[in-house]
């Protein structure tokens, strides 16, 4: 299958997209043609990987990664996704628990996909392939847990020092020799900016073979598609009735996934985007003109975009605000509404949900009564509340038991380096890192 630019200039094969992430026209890609599926299809498959390798086949076609696709999907579900229903009198609800990956986000199943992919298509290269990713938390540690330990790969973190949360930093420092976290002078735009000229020099990247890997990257996309098409067709089955999902929304890459895969045929009913505070989704919706803002920091900040990227993806795919607002709804949810929320999760289901999490089980709350009663809902998790303990904790009075995957992270040693915001520091740090014999030579002499 050829993947398109979502501004036309420019088409690709599926590894070619795989690598380089955003097309050289500035677009992002997306499949040509959606393939479409009846039920039917699937009634084979009983785990999500069984489901994942009907649903993305056709997007293999041709590519030099079609004969390992189970092998890519084993490992990409190597841990469960799982489902937990929640106590409501007035319809069905439950939660779609995506939480249960080595750094406890949704993130984990994306980054874990391009990493086994990336992996296979770069074995025969003698050189390694760089992944260089600029985080504000989550990403970076998915990432990194990702490609933690792959032969022919190396991946540097950036993340501004003092600006992530004391378990955010050991998430993104805790990995092995392949890995290399640095812990940067400066804001987060700071980070991304120092990738960008990174990137941009043309002697680190013909040194290094950079890549990005970040959340529009197709490999990241793709999979996620797979658990809305597994818990929709569970469901479906038990009770003959197409589910709704409720997605925590920042860049728009979980929720677009959901979109494709109700594109594909799966039996999925509504779709509701729960945005934090940063609303230009829900104000586009609503026929404001779509205005590129400058974040806002909020309780849910995996979900602090002031201009969500996918939505390219998405007016390509569906049309503009007229044509998505029949087939979306979105809504904004405040921190002191996330607050409220979290409290309100913790006495009615007798555990916590993560901030991210809470602005969609705010979302489910705030549905009509008999949107409720009619329908049956689906709400995306997307993090693990020990994650955000510093949040979760104060308002529910008491410790979030710290999940297997989390513990095993908090226990390991640190490893990282501070550097300045600027590139020949960055340049520095990483030929010392990833060349020591060369620079010891040369050092010798
Ligand atoms: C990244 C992230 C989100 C937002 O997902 P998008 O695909 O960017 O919309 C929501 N929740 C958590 C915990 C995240 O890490």
């Amino acid at each position: 299958m050829r993947f398109v630019s979502t501004r036309r200039r420019e088409s690709a094969s599926l590894d070619e997209a795989l690598l380089r992430g955003l097309a050289s026209d500035g677009g992002l890609f997306l499949p040509e043609e959606l393939p479409f599926f009846p039920a039917d299809e699937f009634r084979h498959a009983d785990s999500i990987a069984d489901t994942a390798a009907i649903l993305l086949r056709p997007f293999f076609a041709g590519s030099a990664l079609c004969g390992d696709l189970d092998q890519i999907l084993e490992e990409t579900f190597s841990f469960p996704v799982t489902t937990t229903r929640l106590p409501d009198a007035s319809g069905h609800a439950e939660l779609l628990e995506l939480f249960h990956g080595p750094t406890a986000a949704f993130k984990d199943i994306g980054a874990g996909f391009l990493a086994a992919c990336l992996s296979r298509l770069e074995r025969d290269r003698a050189t390694r392939l760089t992944i260089l990713v600029a985080t504000s938390g989550d990403t970076g540690s998915a990432v990194a847990a990702a490609f933690d330990g792959r032969p022919g790969m190396q991946v540097v973190v950036l993340y501004p020092d003092g600006r992530v949360s004391e378990r955010q930093a050991r998430q993104l420092t805790c990995w092995g020799d392949n890995v290399l976290s640095l812990a940067v002078d400066g804001s987060f735009d700071d980070c991304q900016s120092l990738v960008k000229q990174a990137m941009a020099d043309s002697g680190l990247a013909a040194r290094y073979r950079f890549t990005s890997a970040n959340s529009i990257n197709i490999g990241r996309l793709l999979p996620q598609c797979s658990y809305y098409a597994h818990a929709s067709l569970t469901h479906y089955r038990r009770t003959g009735r197409k589910p709704g999902f409720i997605v925590p929304t920042g860049n728009l890459g979980n929720a677009l996934a959901a979109v494709l895969a109700r594109r594909m045929g799966l039996p999925i009913g509504g779709i509701v985007l729960a945005t934090n505070a940063n609303r230009l989704i829900v104000d586009y919706l609503q026929g404001a003109e779509w205005q590129p803002r400058a974040s806002i920091r909020t309780l849910a900040s995996a979900m602090d975009v002031g201009n969500p990227s996918n939505m390219e993806r998405l007016i390509e795919l569906q049309g503009d605000a007229a044509r998505l607002k029949q087939e979306l709804h979105a809504v904004s949810v405040s921190d002191a509404e996330i607050k409220r929320q979290i409290r309100d999760d913790f006495d009615a289901f007798g555990f916590a949900t993560c901030p991210h999490t809470a602005t969609a089980t705010f979302a489910w709350r705030c549905l009509p009564e008999n949107e409720k009663r009619e329908h049956d809902w689906i709400i995306a998790a997307t993090a693990h509340p020990a994650k955000f303990e510093q949040i979760v904790e104060p308002l529910i009075g008491q410790p979030v038991p710290l999940p297997q995957s989390l513990l095993a992270i908090l226990s390991r040693p640190a490893r990282f380096v501070a550097i300045d915001a600027d590139l020949k520091a960055l340049a520095t740090v990483m030929a010392q890192t990833f060349h020591l014999d060369e620079a010891s030579v040369a050092g010798d002499k």
